[in-house]
């Protein structure tokens, strides 16, 4: 049924009735497809991007076999006998290693990280010994090995450390750096523009007339785009007008992803849909889930389109279900499964049978462990609810009244995003 069709009467989506979540979810990643351009980084300016090539170890790490404690490297077998002395021959410290060998009743005082002596096997921390001039007294034995790192136990040279997709965090900087990447081979950032629609939305910092509101989903989107490092492109706010629209969306369709919010829906100014449908493809619209019923997904040219639903809940809850995952498979990653754990909630919650519905929460300690305590107004409209709330309760579709105490599912905001 088309947009038009709907808005004289039909009862149903575009595309059948409204998705399940998981569903509309697995649709939109199907359709979706990692940029292929690609860039050479050298290792800080690739935090955060994605990786175009697997990374292997062009060393050992540790590059040699080396002392985990400060102490004395010793050959194990010489201390068999609890007493035993052996003759301190010299020393290895951390980037000075001692170029002599340990022969049989010697050892070499040592320092952790410096490289483990010839003919030496373990190493005795300095606090179980006792020196008298060049003796070293060890009060107990050894094994063979003991506080010894082996050249090549954390990463050997050749192993593949990172594979293609991997988005590059602050340890895997380190990572890099260890195994000598100075340069890195790495995905296109993914260009995404989006808009703002509505007649009544004037951007922040101008007066507003009666009846007008400023623009908050282009900020929020903005920050939420930030987190994933795409590159943003903001294209300000489109009037309610089709012509304007079909116009907007052209200009659009030259980045990787477009995202717009309000005008989604059946109402008599909602020219979304049908400014999709004549400049793109519409995919399918509305999720069984509450807030973010309508939302399109279509295509403008090679970009995905993403029509959000104007009410700024709903247009964070459906970027945060829906859009985000997509965006980082188009970054060329893999979207991390949603982390979701159940706790008892404080208060009773309100909710009809039948659809999916996200309400704002927050997670707190108590003396019994963590609890919820839902946000007391759900509407979708108000976006305090979601600056005050730490989580989504996720209440299932069959779901219906939940009562104070009673488990529920919860996605604290702080998700990995990334696989
Ligand atoms: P719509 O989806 O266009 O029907 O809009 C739903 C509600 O969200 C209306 O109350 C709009 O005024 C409001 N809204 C739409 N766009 C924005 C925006 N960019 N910032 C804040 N509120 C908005
Ligand atoms: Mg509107």
């Amino acid at each position: 049924m088309t947009p038009s069709a709907l808005k004289a009467g039909g009862g149903c989506g575009h595309d059948g009735p409204a998705l399940p979540l998981e569903q509309a979810r697995g649709r939109i990643l199907e359709q979706v497809e990692a940029v292929t351009g690609r860039e050479r980084l050298g290792l800080r300016e690739a935090l955060g991007r994605i990786l175009a090539e697997p990374v292997s170890a062009a060393i050992d790490v540790p590059n040699h076999t080396n002392s985990a404690m400060d102490g004395y490297a010793v050959r194990a077998a010489d201390l068999a006998e609890p007493g035993a002395r052996l003759r301190e021959v010299g020393e290895s410290f951390a980037g000075h290693p001692f170029d002599g060998e340990v022969s049989p009743g010697e050892c070499v005082r040592i320092m952790t990280g410096a490289v483990l002596p010839a003919g030496a096997d373990s190493v005795v921390m300095q606090e179980r010994t006792e020196r008298n001039g060049d003796q070293v007294i060890f009060t107990e034995g050894c094994k063979t090995g003991a506080n010894v790192r082996a050249a090549g136990e954390d990463v050997a040279r050749g192993q593949k450390v990172f594979d293609v997709g991997r988005r590059i965090g602050s340890a895997d900087l380190g990572v890099l750096a260890s195994v000598g990447a100075a340069e890195v081979d790495v995905l296109a950032r993914a260009r995404v523009a989006f808009f703002s629609t509505g007649d009544e939305i004037v951007p922040v910092g101008d007066p507003l007339p009666a009846g007008k509101i400023h623009d908050s989903n282009r900020h929020t989107l903005f920050g939420l785009l930030s987190e994933l490092g795409v590159e943003i492109h903001d294209l300000g706010i489109v009037p309610d007008v089709p012509e304007a629209l079909d116009e907007a969306l052209r200009r659009a369709s030259r980045f990787d992803a477009v995202l717009t919010t309000g005008g989604v829906s059946v109402g008599a100014a909602d020219y979304v849909l049908e400014a999709l449908e004549k400049v793109g493809s519409v995919g399918f619209w509305q999720v069984a889930m509450k807030p973010g019923r309508p939302l399109a997904f279509g295509h403008l040219d090679k970009a995905i389109f993403f029509g959000l639903p104007g009410n700024p809940v709903s247009a964070m809850v459906t970027f945060i279900q829906l859009v985000r995952p997509a965006l980082v498979k188009l970054a060329g990653a893999r979207p991390a499964a949603p982390l979701a754990f159940e706790v008892p909630t404080r208060n009773a919650i309100r909710k009809k049978a039948g659809r999916r519905e996200f309400q704002r929460g927050r997670l707190v300690s108590g003396e019994h462990g963590m609890m919820v305590e839902p946000f007391g107004h759900q509407g979708s409209g108000v976006l305090r609810s979601m600056s005050e709330a730490n989580c989504l309760i996720n209440l299932a579709p069959d779901q219906g009244d939940v009562e104070a105490g009673e488990r529920v599912t919860v996605e604290p905001f702080a998700q990995p995003i990334w696989n």
